[in-house]
């Protein structure tokens, strides 16, 4: 019998039920029926049942939704939506970049190069480059084709010529701070407040709260 996928609200339910044991047992904490605490793991400000129903706490995915993650753990809707806008973005990023770059076959990358707009892709027989004529500047577009044409003529490759800046908003720092954030909450879904509240981990949690643009410290 296929089993009935929990909605999300009782998703969310049932992983304020294991973080509030765990923070229980860690903590020894005695609460009464209806007082559990579940502790948002990158701030550690405590949130109550309700904060559920009132959506402070959030469906955290990993890794992020956009790339087909799950939600395996809850935070506070500051350190998810502070994730989304200013790291999450910044990884997808970076990894079309980087798959760019390696020569994998993919959709294509916008670039510009001497002021004209380039879309390049990948093919199995080598990076296609398409020139996006840009009516606002004829003269630089013509100047570009020209530069190709010649480059081609001498038997060179339009790389050897171009200076391909991507069209995309690229920041390491803030992509390995996505990376750090997820390898940091994936223990903390599979060992609870075991793991979190390690003193040691503060550098870890500065550094993701920081946006990868706090320098590393030497606690980790
Ligand atoms: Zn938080």
């Amino acid at each position: 019998m296929a089993k009935r996928r929990r909605s999300s609200n009782e998703r969310k339910r049932w992983l304020f039920e294991q973080g509030a044991a765990s923070a229980r047992q860690i903590l020894r904490i005695d609460a009464a029926p209806g007082e559990d605490l579940y502790f948002c793991s990158i701030c550690l400000e405590a949130y109550d049942a309700e904060s559920i129903d009132d959506k402070s706490l959030t469906l955290e995915y990993i890794p992020p939704e956009s790339i087909g993650g799950k939600g395996i753990l809850l935070t506070c809707q500051d350190c998810n939506n502070d994730a989304g806008t200013r790291l999450d973005a910044f990884a997808a990023n970076q990894h079309k970049f980087d798959k760019f770059r390696s020569g994998a076959p993919g959709p294509p990358l916008r670039f510009r190069a001497k002021g004209v707009a380039i879309a390049a892709t990948n093919t199995i027989h080598g990076t296609a480059l398409v020139l996006l004529e840009s009516q606002s500047n004829p003269d630089r577009y013509r100047s570009l084709v020209d530069e190709l044409e010649a480059a081609e003529a001498a038997g060179h490759s339009p790389f050897e010529v171009l200076d391909l800046a991507p069209i995309l908003r690229l920041d390491s720092g803030r992509a390995s701070a996505s990376y750090i954030r997820a390898a940091y909450l994936v223990p903390f879904a599979l060992y609870g407040y075991r793991f979190v509240f390690q003193e040691t981990l503060d550098g870890v949690r500065d550094q993701i709260r920081s946006g990868g643009t706090h320098p590393a410290t030497e606690r980790w």
